[in-house]
């Protein structure tokens, strides 16, 4: 961690609010992960501030695998690319009905380009970069996208805007993962769900890979789920869970599906 890093502490747990319930379970770069005495909820206490996720550490500037592995891990991305996105069109076209969809954390938009177009999106995130080649791809489609934290944005949207909500690889990069689930849940209709994917926590690929598990990315993922954190979190900010897969078919998954609608 290098001395220019503007840091923001979690003094409580944010999951259950505990305070000083932090147990040190992990250092990587003087970045710290602990786990929630009360709890269990694994999370980092120190994260970069929001006006560093902007640039500094946005996902696509971070991310930047060596040359020798880039051309196998190229074409792996794109068969995983592929599975991940029939998974989310799957999951879409079987519990999210017609009309306005929500994509917090949407990255570029360009997961939009083999969803129906029944769907209208609007996309919420953090990298100035990615928001700005979202809104120009989601503009095409009669929605938008911002360049925000979710929780200062969630509320202008107002109550019953959308149909769904798609938090695919977010939920791990967000400082308060219980706030923004919370305030979603005002802005989707009655028959409204979300679908959620985040890296399990808990996956056998974590154990046995251990400090090398693909779900760590220091700074990036701040959060890390268990399918009883997951759940936990979920329920608390008043949904009840429809779909939850996290053995993904595959005892090897590290990552975790579900489908929730507010209560
Ligand atoms: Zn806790």
């Amino acid at each position: 961690m290098s001395n220019d890093i503007k840091i923001k502490k979690r003094k409580n747990c944010p999951l259950c609010n505990a305070e000083n319930s932090e147990i040190s379970i992990l250092m990587h770069d003087n970045w710290e992960l602990v786990e929630c005495s009360e709890c269990s909820f694994v999370y980092m206490p120190e994260v970069p501030v929001y006006e560093m996720m902007k640039e500094e550490f946005a996902w696509e500037k971070n991310f930047s695998p060596s040359k020798d592995i880039k051309l196998s891990k190229k074409i792996r991305r794109s068969i995983k690319g592929l599975i991940k996105r029939n998974k989310l069109l799957f999951l879409l076209d079987k519990y999210i009905k017609e009309g306005q969809v929500l994509d917090i954390g949407c990255g570029s938009g360009v997961k939009f380009d083999d969803i129906p177009q029944k769907f209208i999106p609007f996309g919420i995130d953090i990298s100035e970069k990615s928001a700005f080649e979202a809104k120009t791809n989601f503009e095409k489609r009669g929605g938008t996208a911002i360049c925000a934290p979710a929780t200062d944005v969630l509320k202008e949207y107002g109550k019953n805007k959308f149909k769904g909500a798609i938090l695919r690889s977010y939920l791990e990069h967000e400082h308060h993962p219980f706030e923004v689930l919370d305030e979603l849940k005002e802005t989707l209709t009655s028959d409204g769900s979300i679908i959620i994917k985040v890296p399990n926590y808990a996956s056998v690929n974590r154990s046995v890979r251990g400090k090398n598990w693909c779900g760590y990315r220091f700074p990036d993922h701040v959060n890390q789920f268990t399918p009883f954190t997951l759940t936990k979190m979920v329920k608390k900010a008043g949904y009840k869970i429809i779909k939850f897969n996290y053995l993904d078919k595959q005892i090897t998954s590290d990552n975790m599906w579900m489908v929730a609608q507010p209560i």
